[in-house]
């Protein structure tokens, strides 16, 4: 029998493709294996969005190739965003790695590898659209948490983003197969469902009349089963009322919001092309608030943007500071080869400053993550419960709808299940409570 080990790293989207890869050779009779040793094939899944995730790639395609050397037999397969972007590139700065498969072009992926195993040599497949395998519900890291990509790229041009190019144009899935995986995924046990795109609003441009993000969420929503629904990246250009509508009123909705500002400077944001102003991505975040006064939103920020200046800079301060966010994801601006802001702006923020910026950025998150979370004790909370903490078995780990994490001692058997927590002490990170009543 012969077996697989996928890693991925990046993104949520990266993993949802790891799971149909398996799902490929899963089919083809290979098993899953949990160690590196272990593995006939090893899936390395890669993330392009930041250099330093295509740095740490190189660093553990090195340690791999040690295991080559001991198991010649072992097939290396480099597959995601940075095969796409770079695959020439891993060829001659890792001769040793066997497959390259690009975010595009994956479909054919057991084919590639088999070919390798029987001798046909090193294999490469990027630069053109095939169809992903077919998903295999049973294949996920989670039993009763499950992600489904309903599109595939981007039709925007944020000028720092690599993903238009490894990924491409938009194309949306149709609305009854992503609805049937639903309730296939239903059906296996899954109980919370994160629908994914890399700009999820935009869902059903490229779709016959009928299937847009309103109606998909609609569809998901009557799935007899289902708990939760969810959905990420939002993108406040694209946001329609009437999804913000459906987080208020479809009780499996939780209300929580990832939709990126970027920067709160509304000359950074022209320069990045995000197609809105600081006061449009308020006016949203208001509209959100307006139905759901409990509402959740987590942000992604980009600090050292070319040009952004202390002044700029603290406009991003001040955006977190009002919107007073769940969560915010923080990152130093690193030019991507071949993107507009690398070919037209000059990385002119010297890296000591950016540094500073994202820490005082943490910082104002942390102060404020800390608040809200003193806000919620005495309070009473639904979570999911993801499975026992890292750090004690006998605490349970779980998630409100507003995607808090929440610690709570309790049986291994509540994995899984919806429970009504009261919170009763925290950390700007976490809360920690009991099991109400
Ligand atoms: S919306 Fe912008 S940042 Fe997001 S994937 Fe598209 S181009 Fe990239």
């Amino acid at each position: 029998m012969k077996r697989l080990l996928v890693q991925s790293f990046g993104c949520q989207m990266n993993v949802y493709d790891g799971e149909l890869m398996a799902s490929a050779f899963r089919k083809a009779g290979y098993t899953l294996a949990s160690e590196p040793e272990a593995a006939d094939v090893i899936l390395i899944n890669t993330c392009a969005v930041r250099e330093r995730a295509e740095e740490k790639v190189f660093s553990h395609l090195g340690r791999l190739r040690r295991l080559k050397e001991r198991n010649p037999g072992l097939v290396l397969a480099v597959t995601g965003c940075m095969a796409e972007r770079m695959g020439k590139e891993i060829s001659r700065r890792a001769p040793y790695v066997d497959v390259i498969a690009g975010a595009r072009s994956f479909g054919g992926i057991v084919g590639l590898a088999e070919a390798v195993r029987e001798g046909a040599g090193a294999q490469i497949s990027i630069g053109f659209d095939s169809p992903p395998p077919d998903r295999d519900v049973t294949v996920r890291s989670d039993p009763h948490r499950a992600f489904i990509a309903v599109s595939r790229g981007c039709d925007h041009r944020c000028t720092f983003c690599i993903v238009p190019a490894t990924r491409g144009r938009e194309k949306g899935r149709p609305l009854s197969e992503l609805e049937a995986e639903v309730r296939r995924l239903v059906a296996d046990g899954v109980v919370e469902v994160t629908l994914l795109g890399q700009n999820i609003d935009s869902y059903g441009k490229d779709r016959p009349e009928g299937e847009d993000l309103h109606y998909l969420l609609r569809a998901c929503h009557e799935v007899e089963g289902l708990k939760r629904l969810r959905f990420v990246t939002s993108h406040p250009e694209d946001m329609q009322l009437e999804v913000l509508d459906d987080l208020a009123q479809l009780p499996k909705m939780c209300g929580a919001l990832h939709i990126p500002p970027q920067s709160g400077s509304n000359g950074v944001l022209k320069r990045m092309a995000r197609g809105y102003t600081r006061e449009r991505y308020l006016e949203v975040v208001h509209e959100f608030r307006k139905r759901d006064p409990q509402g959740e939103v987590a942000a992604d920020f980009i600090v050292g943007f070319p040009g952004e200046t202390d002044e700029d800079f603290e406009q991003s301060v001040t955006l977190l500071e009002e919107v007073r966010f769940q969560q915010s994801f923080i990152f130093r601006y690193s030019p991507r080869p071949g993107t507009p802001s690398e070919k037209h702006f000059e990385d002119d923020v010297p890296l000591a400053v950016k540094a500073a910026r994202n820490l005082r950025l943490l910082k104002a998150q942390e102060r404020v993550s800390k608040e809200k979370h003193e806000a919620m004790i005495g309070r009473t909370f639904e979570v999911l419960v993801e499975g026992p903490s890292k750090k004690d078995p006998a605490v349970l780990t779980g998630r409100t709808r507003g995607n808090h994490i929440l610690h709570f001692p309790g049986a291994e058997d509540l994995h899984g299940e919806l429970v009504e927590v009261t919170v009763e002490s925290c950390s700007p990170v976490s809360l920690r409570g009991r099991v109400a009543g």
